[in-house]
């Protein structure tokens, strides 16, 4: 493999072995400590941000596990749904076994005209929490909701701006095209939830989150915790839903910090290692 992966020249060379002593070393270190899965979420700052009570369901079994495991677990709900979505929310977080509902109050559907008020609570929810990573809408907005767009939107521009607050990292969850594919709902709200709703690139989603029983549950349990907002039959659907995600809930980072490039061309490793995967080059 090395012999097929080396360049002619001998600049070429050099960068390769470079390379090549650089993933022994990775692949040594690998296995002496824990495995790239394994990383302990105890002690760390989850902050799910979504626009309305009900959105936190989308990635609801992540939500449970890193719970699970250890890490505080917050949800902040931007827009206001009034008093009996907010029962519904406390609900869901319970269900979920996560901290209660941070509600910050902006006014349902009308986050176009808050922009700059929202950036600006975000910052100060940012400082409060302290999160080590935040989950948010991706640009799909989930089905396309102007609210999920907007909030996913601001959660960006507030991380890339950076500073001390800022998380480590911003996800956004989003759905391959063979779970809709494999996904057969019961309901009428889950045929329209098929149809619409976004799908992403699984080749973008590198983050393969793994999630039990227990958490598909949960997830299920939080879904039924919106009657104002699911039918019976949709609350099965969401189980019907994450039945086909092959006990996985898919991320993709919203910004990758890394390595300098000198080329819009230049993506990763392709070139030196032919063969490997796009993803598999580092961020
Ligand atoms: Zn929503």
């Amino acid at each position: 493999m090395i012999q097929e992966t080396r360049k002619s020249t001998q600049r070429g060379v050099t960068a390769c072995t470079a390379l090549v002593l650089g993933s022994l070393i990775t692949l040594v270190a690998g296995t002496a400590g824990a495995t790239w899965g394994e990383y302990s979420a105890a002690g760390k700052t989850v902050l799910a941000i979504y626009a309305h009570p009900d959105d936190e369901v989308s990635a609801a079994p992540v939500l449970s596990r890193y719970a699970r495991e250890g890490a505080t677990v917050k949800l902040a709900i931007v827009t206001d749904g009034g008093p009996v979505r907010d029962l519904e929310a406390l609900c869901s977080t319970e269900a979920l076994g996560i901290d209660p509902p941070i509600l910050m109050g902006f006014e349902d559907g009308g986050t176009p005209e808050q922009m700059r008020e929202i950036k600006g609570a975000i910052q100060a929810l940012f400082e409060e929490v302290q999160p080590d990573i935040v989950v948010t809408w991706g640009p799909e907005g989930g089905y396309g909701h102007k609210d999920h767009r907007i909030v996913g939107a601001i959660v960006s521009d507030v991380f890339q701006e950076g500073g001390e607050n800022v998380p480590e990292a911003v996800y956004f969850a989003g759905v391959p095209h063979f779970v809709f594919d494999a996904f057969a709902p019961i309901s009428q709200q889950g045929f329209g939830f098929k149809i619409v709703w976004g799908r992403t690139d699984i080749d973008f989603l590198r983050y393969r989150i793994a999630f039990t029983e227990e958490d598909r549950d949960a997830a299920v349990a939080a879904a039924a915790c919106h009657p104002s907002q699911f039918s019976p039959e949709f609350v099965q659907d969401v189980g019907n839903f994450f039945d086909v995600h092959e006990n996985k809930v898919y991320l993709r980072k919203s910004h990758a910090k890394g390595r300098k490039r000198g080329s819009l061309f230049h993506h990763g490793h392709r070139g030196y290692f032919e063969g490997r995967e796009w993803g598999d080059d580092d961020d």
